[in-house]
C-alpha cells in the first residue's frame, strides 16, 4: 500500500481493539528509543524492513525509571506520522504527576496516536528497589488506565506476567491486580517475555477463570548471542530454560550457531502458542529486524504481507 493514501491514515488510526477483534492472530514489534544518531539510523532502518511485512501494529517502550521520554514522544509520533503503520506508545507512571501524564497523552493524541500501553514502571536504579509515587502521580497501573481513558477516546494495553509479577506474593493477587487493571478499562495486554509456553496458558486459564476475557497477547523475545542468557534473565525474572542455555553454551564461540539455535527455540515456541487460539504475537526486536523477519519467515507469516 503507498505511503501516505487516504486507506493508510485509516490504519493507521485504528485501534489495536478494532484490529484484534478482527478475528485474526495479530503480529506486532516492539521498538525502543535510542540515544544515539547511530542507535537512530538503525532503528529507521528495522522499522523501514519490518514495515514491508506489514504488521498489526508496533509499540515503543517508555524509557526505564522513567528516562528517555522526550525519545519515546519523539520516535511514536514519527511512526505515527511518517509511516504505515499503527503505533502504540509504552507510557509509565515513574516520576510523573498526573498533570505530567496528561499532558504527555495530550501530545501523543495530537500526533495522531490512539493506542497506549498504561504501565506502572519500576523505580529508577533498582528496579527492585522501592517504589515510590509521585506525589501527584499514581500507584498502580489501573489508575494510569483511567487517567487514559478519562483523557480521550484511547484504545489501552497493560502488561501481563506469564511467571507472576515478581513484586506479587502469590498468584491469586497477581491475577486479581491484572483483571482489576482490565475491568478499570484495558482493552488487551501484552506479557512480559518468557520461555515456557505453559507459562502462558496457564496465566491464560487463570485469568480467564476469574472471568476476564481481554485477549492477552504473548511476547517473544529470540536469543542471538550467549551475553542475552543472563541479561534476560535480569530483565524479565524469567526462567531460562536449562536444556537451551546448555545447547547455546556447547557452541558458545560459534556467534552463527547461537544465533540459529536461539531462532529455532522461539520459532518452535511462537508455532506451539499459535495452535493454541493466542489472540497474536509480539516480538522484542532491540531495533534491530533480521532475527525477527527469519522468526517470521520460519513461521509462514510473510506470506501475509
Ligand atoms: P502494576 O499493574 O501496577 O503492578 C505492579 C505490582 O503491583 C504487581 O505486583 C501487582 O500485582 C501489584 N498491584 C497492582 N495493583 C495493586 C493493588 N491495588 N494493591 C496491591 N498491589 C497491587 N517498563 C518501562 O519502564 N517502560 C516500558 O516501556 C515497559 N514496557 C513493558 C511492556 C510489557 C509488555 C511488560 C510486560 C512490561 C513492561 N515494562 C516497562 C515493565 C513494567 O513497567 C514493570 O514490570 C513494572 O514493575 C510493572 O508494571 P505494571 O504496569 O504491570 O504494574
Amino acid at each position: 500500500m503507498a505511503l501516505g493514501t487516504a486507506s493508510t491514515r485509516t490504519d493507521r488510526a485504528r485501534t489495536v481493539r478494532d484490529l484484534l477483534a478482527s478475528g485474526e492472530q495479530s503480529y506486532s514489534f516492539e521498538f525502543f528509543a535510542p540515544k544515539t544518531e547511530k542507535g537512530e539510523q538503525t532503528l529507521w532502518n528495522a522499522i523501514r524492513r519490518l514495515e514491508a511485512v506489514s504488521p498489526t501494529f508496533v509499540s515503543v517502550t517508555y524509557g526505564a525509571g522513567g528516562s528517555s521520554r522526550e525519545g519515546t514522544v519523539r520516535v511514536t509520533e514519527r511512526i505515527a506520522t511518517d509511516t504505515t503503520l499503527t503505533p502504540v506508545a509504552h507510557l509509565t507512571a515513574v516520576n510523573h504527576s498526573r498533570a505530567e501524564l496528561r499532558n504527555i497523552i495530550g501530545q501523543y493524541a495530537g500526533a495522531g496516536i490512539r493506542n497506549m500501553l498504561a504501565l506502572r514502571g519500576d523505580p529508577p536504579g533498582d528496579p527492585m528497589g522501592e517504589w515510590v509515587r509521585h506525589p501527584d502521580g499514581v500507584t498502580y497501573a489501573a489508575e494510569l488506565v483511567e487517567l487514559i481513558k478519562e483523557s480521550g477516546d484511547f484504545c489501552v494495553g497493560v502488561a501481563a506476567f506469564p511467571e507472576m509479577h515478581p513484586r506479587s506474593t502469590d498468584w491469586d493477587a497477581d491475577v486479581r491486580h491484572f483483571v482489576d487493571k482490565c475491568r478499570a478499562g484495558a482493552d488487551f495486554a501484552i506479557t512480559q517475555m518468557f520461555f515456557y509456553a505453559e507459562d502462558y496458558l496457564r496465566l491464560r486459564d487463570r485469568v480467564a477463570a476469574a472471568g476476564c476475557t481481554t485477549p492477552i497477547i504473548p511476547e517473544i523475545m529470540p536469543v542471538t548471542n550467549v551475553r542475552q542468557i543472563e541479561r534476560f534473565a535480569q530483565l524479565s525474572n524469567a526462567a531460562f530454560p536449562p536444556d537451551l542455555a546448555e545447547r547455546i553454551l556447547a557452541v558458545k564461540d560459534d556467534a552463527a550457531a547461537v544465533r540459529s539455535i536461539g531462532i529455532d527455540y522461539a520459532t518452535q515456541l511462537c508455532a506451539r502458542l499459535m495452535a493454541e487460539e493466542i489472540p497474536g504475537l509480539h516480538f522484542i526486536t532491540l531495533n534491530h529486524s533480521p532475527a525477527t523477519l527469519e522468526i517470521y519467515e520460519n513461521l509462514g507469516l510473510h506470506q501475509r504481507s
